[in-house]
């Protein structure tokens, strides 16, 4: 790959903490950056690919900790009906996906996702072995599973919750035949993570079984937990403890476990969660959308680390980031040092990166981390005067601000447009999918 030079206006530059630098190139080649320069010490000359994004605040791409991009089938719908999908009646559910739908509606959430500036998402839903590659072709890192349960999911929006062995080993298989597949993809932007669905939608002896395969395998455990108060009550009647004691029992509550939500956890639930210092993807939009807060504030203070995620039904990290400042605020009744645009930053990018183990190769820019660089160009209204460009991204910033994303040092968003697939191709097939489910879940009715 050719050398790039990439003048950038603004540029978040390293972590722990980040730095602001102010007319900077970074230097980029075989998709790694080499250099990170002041403007006035480069010598340009006109046979560099020399890129001007002199306009724009340079950042490192978002990576999203915890998504369901298929489940966009469902948005402007789902929200005002019940906490998820998979436990309201009167939507389509994953056991109603083809794989085909599955694939047209996850690339769509990807669209979103990637347009918006995420280069790295955490994905699982269902079809995983076709959704992740058909993901990955539009030029982002997409790391996941299908989703691991022994329930019947066929009956939990209707209120019940029945265990099938048979189910487990199906789905325990796929999760097992995937790591496989991406060991020997080529794209090398597939990873692994192993998605349990939740607490209450898998049995005590499924847990088991996923603590062995990442003692096994070593990939980072994702999972919901203390989502709602159902999934308590199932857990307490079925095992006799909360949700986090569960995940605790069965040797799956460490630093390698990444568990979303925890709205519904006790005071000792966020004792233990802590010390065993978890990774939380917090989910702040989705928890609202819900009527919840997530205890960030007190999550924070017994040692658990958090990460920024946008779930299902949408796919853009700035307002993500926007929410999580907003609810830490309220839950705090103050304006604090602590809790500012900087925290949330890095809670949707190194933070995330760290939580599914890849802070070695992204979630900053520094010299020797892959090139995975997003630029928002602060040539908008809402962005301008851009004082604090920073501060100006999180508090006024919107994904549609992003307009150019970098994977690996390539160009996969260029001027708001994707670059590796026809855009108006996947909002078209993700449309007809979407009313095929939506005609099956009303006949069904
Ligand atoms: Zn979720």
């Amino acid at each position: 790959m050719t050398k790039r030079w990439i003048q950038c206006g603004h540029a978040v530059i390293g972590h722990s903490p980040f730095v602001l630098h102010t007319d900077c190139v970074l230097v980029v080649e075989n998709g790694v950056i080499q250099e990170v320069l002041k403007t006035s010490a480069v010598q340009r000359n006109p046979d560099q690919d020399w890129v001007d994004w002199s306009h724009c605040l340079v950042i490192p791409g978002f990576v999203n900790v915890h998504t369901h991009t298929t489940l966009v089938m469902v948005r402007g719908e789902a929200e005002d009906m019940g906490f998820a999908p998979a436990y309201t009646a009167g939507v389509p559910h994953g056991h109603d996906v083809s794989e085909d739908e599955a694939i047209a509606l996850s690339r769509l959430g990807a669209y979103e996702c990637l347009r918006f500036g995420s280069t790295t998402i955490n994905d699982s839903y269902v079809h995983a072995h076709a959704v992740m590659p058909a993901m990955a072709e539009l030029g982002m890192r997409v790391v996941g599973s299908s989703r691991i349960h022994d329930v019947d999911f066929s009956q939990v929006h209707l209120g019940q919750w029945h265990y099938d062995r048979a189910i487990g080993h199906q789905t325990m298989d796929q999760a097992v035949r995937l790591i496989e597949q991406v060991r020997q993809d080529p794209s090398g932007r597939l990873g692994v993570t192993i998605n349990p669905h939740a607490p209450d939608t898998c049995s005590k002896d499924l847990l088991q079984g996923v603590a062995r395969l990442q003692a096994e395998t070593g990939y980072p455990v994702c999972t919901h937990l203390s989502q709602s108060e159902a999934e308590n009550k199932t857990v307490l009647a079925r095992d006799g403890m909360t949700p986090a004691e569960l995940l605790d029992a069965t040797g799956l509550l460490s630093d390698r476990l990444i568990a979303a939500h925890g709205m519904y956890l006790t005071d000792a639930d966020l004792a233990r969660i802590g010390r065993a210092r978890i990774h939380l993807a917090h989910v702040p939009k989705g928890n609202a959308t819900g009527g919840r807060i997530a205890p960030t504030r007190a999550m924070e203070a017994a040692g658990v680390q958090l990460a920024l995620a946008t779930d299902n039904m949408h796919g853009d990290m700035i307002e993500a980031m926007r929410w999580a400042l907003n609810m830490g605020r309220i839950q705090a009744g103050c304006i604090d040092s602590l809790w500012n645009a900087w925290r949330v930053l890095e809670m949707a990018t190194i933070a995330g990166a760290r939580a599914l183990q890849m802070d070695h190769r992204v979630g900053s820019l520094e010299v020797g981390k892959q090139a995975d660089i997003v630029a928002i160009d602060l040539r908008v209204p809402n962005l301008q005067p851009a004082i604090q460009p920073v501060g100006a991204l999180v508090h006024c910033g919107l994904g549609r601000d992003v307009s150019h994303v970098l994977v690996d040092g390539i160009d996969v968003v260029r001027d708001g447009e994707l670059v590796c697939a026809d855009a108006s191709r996947i909002l078209q097939d993700g449309r007809v999918a979407a009313d095929a489910l939506w005609a099956r879940a009303r006949n069904q009715m």
